[in-house]
């Protein structure tokens, strides 16, 4: 027999929890279902695992140079990855232990291990039970794509997941894919004692970015000593005698990028190939993401997607803001709407980038009079302090209104720095204002009125 609840939510990722302690707060009987780990992606597999990685590595380059700011340290300097391991793996246990404690201490949620697929629009199928609610909130999620190249079948390669797992930095890297997740682990792995060589299909490195950013974010990476191979139009595996070998384009006898192991760093897929959604009649698009409206509802009446796998934010942030979302509509009755939010988002390289609304195509063809400031980190008094002078920043104000249309903060702190921008933004705050607000010296922020006295129409 079916076992009845007010609500199910499928996934404990980024929005789940949450959206778990409103309802449980709402004395709604929960089901709460996850096949794997507390936490999702990004506390198992993402952000959390990832960014203490990159400290480790962070603290290795620094070693490296600490002869340069008076500090006597031996070079070369060795990275023990057993211990970079399992600090990372210590981090994420305190985090998937918290979880576990703050939904056990819900009192209406009942947390259930496993397979969730839906039999009907108000039924799932778990392990042979049978749950139904009038309310169902998806939020599975996605896991690293496996890419259609030629002999991807034939050899074994690493993906952002298996990556974390690593206890030795592999002789020789090569990273498929030069977006965020592979130019983090590019980096981190060239700290970390490898070679690394990373194969972009596109003619530049985050080719969704402005291409002084993505001009800028190569340079950084050369000069570690990253080497970077774009506009590799037919990228192929094959196993060698030395590991693998990654063609680079179609051509016969065309070069090669040979490593000891590959990652394959090429985008998402949503975790809906097996959650029954053609039962639930709940629509995907062609890639299988969820189609949702303005409030994250599906076009079923009583089902809604967050997260990832509604295709509207591929962050943490965004799954979290879609449980604020639901919950205010559903709890405060608001009517929150999805496209209130501002895109922003990091590159978590070192230095980082931040970025927060549009990039220059965008404002270029959104057909304001757009306004542009541009500076390097050279001129930020605590970046040369620091001998951490990489980078710049740039902003784009709409020159009628005042109002900031969106910044990027490639440099010191700039994953922190950009928020200045974001939030003038939210707030409609004119950048008249922020130029005449007195920052902190020395700060990276302190900037941020300086560029404004620099601005000019976007040629
Ligand atoms: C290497 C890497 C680094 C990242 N770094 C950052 C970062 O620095 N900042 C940032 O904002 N984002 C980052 N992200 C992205 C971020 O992790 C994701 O966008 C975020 O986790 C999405 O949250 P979610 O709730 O949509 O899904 P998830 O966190 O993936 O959670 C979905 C959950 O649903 C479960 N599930 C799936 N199907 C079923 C089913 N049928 N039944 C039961 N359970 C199911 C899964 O096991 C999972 O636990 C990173 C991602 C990667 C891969």
């Amino acid at each position: 027999m079916a076992e009845r609840f007010d609500a199910i939510v499928i996934g404990c990722g980024q929005a789940g929890p949450s959206l778990c302690a409103r309802l449980d707060a709402a004395g709604l009987a929960t089901a709460l279902i996850e096949r794997d780990r507390l936490g999702g992606t990004c506390v198992n597999r993402g952000c959390i695992p990832t960014k203490a990685m990159i400290a480790s590595a962070r603290v290795a380059e620094l070693a490296r140079h600490a002869l340069a700011y008076g500090v006597a340290i031996d070079v070369p300097v060795p990275v023990d990855m057993a211990t970079v391991k399992s600090r990372k793996d210590g981090i994420v246990r305190q985090f998937t232990e918290n979880l576990a404690k703050w939904i056990g201490s819900m009192p209406y949620v009942r947390l259930i291990h496993g397979h969730a697929r839906f039999v009907s629009p108000h039924a799932v199928a778990i392990d042979g039970r049978t749950l139904e609610a009038e309310r169902i909130f998806i939020d599975v999620g996605a896991r690293p794509l496996v890419p259609d190249l030629a002999g991807v079948n034939d050899v074994s390669y690493l993906d952002s997941t298996s990556m974390l797992e690593l206890n030795f930095a592999p002789e020789h890297l090569v990273v498929v894919g030069g977006s965020y997740v592979g130019l983090e682990f590019a980096q981190m792995f060239r700290r970390f004692g490898s070679r690394v060589t990373i194969v972009e299909k596109a003619g530049e490195l985050a080719p969704r970015e402005d291409a002084d950013i993505s001009g800028e974010l190569r340079r950084i990476l050369e000069g570690e000593g990253v080497v970077v191979r774009t506009a590799a139009e037919c990228i192929s595996l094959k196993k060698t005698r030395k590991g693998i070998a990654v063609g680079l384009q179609c051509a016969e006898g065309a070069p090669i990028a040979e490593g000891s192991h590959v990652l394959l760093a090429v985008g998402r897929a949503p975790n809906t190939d097996n959650l029954g959604l053609v039962e639930a009649g709940v629509e995907t698009d062609a890639r299988g993401y969820i189609p949702v409206d303005e409030e994250l509802r599906t076009n079923v009446e009583g089902i809604w997607a967050l997260g990832e796998v509604n295709a509207r934010g591929a962050f943490t942030h965004t799954a979290y803001n879609d449980y604020e979302i639901v919950a205010a509509n559903l709890f405060d009755g608001e009517h929150r709407r999805v496209s209130d939010r501002i895109t922003t988002y990091a590159l978590f390289t070192d230095p980082p980038l931040g970025r927060a609304g549009m990039g220059e195509e965008e404002a270029r063809a959104s057909g304001r009079k757009v306004l542009r400031a541009t500076l390097p980190m050279s001129r930020v008094g605590r970046a040369r302090a620091m001998s951490e002078t990489q980078g710049f920043m740039k902003v784009f104000v709409d020159q009628d209104s005042r109002e900031f249309l969106g910044a990027a903060v490639l440099g010191l702190a700039g994953d922190e720095v950009v928020h200045l921008v974001l939030d003038a933004m939210y707030g409609k705050v004119p950048w008249t204002t922020l130029q005449r607000a007195v920052h902190i010296h020395p700060t990276a922020s302190e900037y941020i009125p300086t560029l404004l006295g620099h601005l000019e129409p976007l040629p």
